[in-house]
């Protein structure tokens, strides 16, 4: 079938994490295919999007909402978290402050939100900056174990600049959104 008779569905995709962790470079991997160490705390938009053909005759058209940098020093506001169907929960693998701090931001989304079915709410962890050698500061064991004790989130070790594993965590979080339907 072509693109016509495929059916959108429009997936809200929002992107947590301590500010430098590398969402907005995570977020623009994966829609633009591209890394660009310049960004700085803010770019402009409140979403970008992104269109995955589902494989089912679906098309999931996936805004991805970043932060404009303010996760700093004030809160997201609800327009940023309303109507959420998933959340990437981000941190660097090179930074354990940036780890633990994944129990607040889930914690908050979980506040914000309010999804009817807590439990099995689509959430997916990323550990990032997987290219940088010899600064790892948690371990895969680490972050699986907090992973599993939430309920299972599927967890993935990603690099925003070498393009490992983006999108293999977009993909996953939003089909699990899908799911849910
Ligand atoms: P944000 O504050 O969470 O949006 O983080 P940014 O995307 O702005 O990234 C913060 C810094 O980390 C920037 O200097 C990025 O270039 C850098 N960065 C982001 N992702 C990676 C990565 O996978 N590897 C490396 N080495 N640096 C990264
Ligand atoms: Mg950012």
């Amino acid at each position: 079938r072509g693109n016509q008779s495929k059916r959108n569905v429009y997936v809200k995709a929002i992107i947590l994490g301590d500010s430098g962790v590398g969402k907005t470079s995570l977020m623009h991997q994966f829609v633009q295919g591209r890394f660009n160490s310049q960004y700085k705390a803010t770019i402009g938009a409140d979403f970008l999007k992104k269109d995955i053909d589902v494989g089912d005759g679906r098309v999931a058209v996936v805004s991805c909402w970043d932060t404009a940098g303010q996760e700093r020093f004030q809160s997201l506001g609800v327009a940023f978290y309303r109507g959420a169907d998933c959340c990437m929960l981000c941190f660097d693998v090179t930074d354990a402050r940036s780890f633990e701090n994944l129990d607040n931001w889930r914690d908050e989304f979980l506040l914000q939100v309010g999804p009817r079915d807590l439990e099995n709410f689509p959430f997916v962890v990323v550990g990032n900056k997987i290219d940088v050698e010899g600064k790892r500061a948690v371990s895969q064991k680490r972050a699986m174990d907090w992973c599993v004790a939430k309920g299972n989130i599927p967890y993935f070790e990603t690099s925003a600049k070498r393009a490992i594993n983006v999108d293999d965590a977009f993909r996953t979080v939003v089909l699990n959104a899908l799911e849910q339907e």
